[in-house]
């Protein structure tokens, strides 16, 4: 078939078909002919690409169409693979790129907290919450507190709350818990190095230290919610025992 012509079925004559179809002894037969002689098992999904194929291929020389249409056989799988490795290239290269361009995660900074606790260790001395102790004002006088917490800030430094003590008789040089009372509540917090151990906490004052159970106030104004509550569940039993 000469370059150029159209195709022409070698067994009907035919010029014009749906679709061309190329035998393997080269010869180019229309598409009544081709699912006439069933000479090759015809898939429904080769079919556009052998179309193509063989439209092409009709275009070009009959002396070329031999090798051609071999290295179309070969070349179809070649085609696929160059693909592939394209494609497996494409998706390497775009992740190392990605890696490259992801923006590292920030470790959160570390923050210091501060650190409220119930005992603490100040040079040598354990000291716990409800321990006595005392201070020394800048004229020299002397005052006692009881501990009521301790704080270590951001920076390590250990801080405490006090709760002042006031004492019943003028001016005590020394800690005598029968004297003293419970006084105000500090509510700043002072550096560990203003206060010195005097005793830990007498049997007088560790009613005030603060516990999770609550013994004082909160518990007068709860009674009556708590003895109308306790009222109904006793009133749900009466009714649910016969
Ligand atoms: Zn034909």
């Amino acid at each position: 078939m000469p370059p150029g012509s159209a195709p022409v079925c070698v067994w009907c004559q035919a010029t014009s078909t749906t679709m061309w179809h190329r035998l393997p002894n080269d010869q180019i037969v229309c598409q009544i002919c081709y699912t006439k002689r069933n000479l090759l098992p015809s898939s429904d999904n080769n079919d556009s690409s052998t179309q193509k194929r063989n439209t092409s291929s009709s275009t070009a020389s009959s002396s070329s169409s031999k090798g051609n249409h071999r290295d179309k056989g070969n070349g179809s799988s070649g085609r696929t693979r160059s693909q592939g490795q394209a494609k497996s290239s494409l998706v390497s290269k775009r992740g190392r790129r990605s890696l490259k361009k992801r923006k590292p995660i920030k470790a959160p900074s570390a923050v210091a907290s501060i650190v409220t606790c119930s005992r603490i260790f100040y040079q040598g001395i354990k000291y716990q919450v409800g321990d006595i102790v005392s201070l020394v004002d800048i004229q020299g006088g002397i005052f006692f507190a009881q501990i009521r917490g301790f704080m270590q800030d951001q920076y390590g430094e250990k801080s405490v709350v006090l709760t002042w003590l006031l004492p019943t008789q003028p001016c005590p040089d020394h800690f005598d818990p029968s004297i003293f009372v419970l006084g105000p509540e500090e509510e700043v917090c002072r550096p560990m190095d203003c206060i010195e151990f005097v005793c830990h906490s007498p049997a007088k004052f560790s009613a005030a230290l603060p516990t999770p159970y609550a013994a004082y106030a909160p518990l007068v104004q709860q009674s009556d919610a708590i003895a109308s509550l306790l009222a109904a569940a006793e009133e749900i039993d009466k009714s649910q025992s016969p």
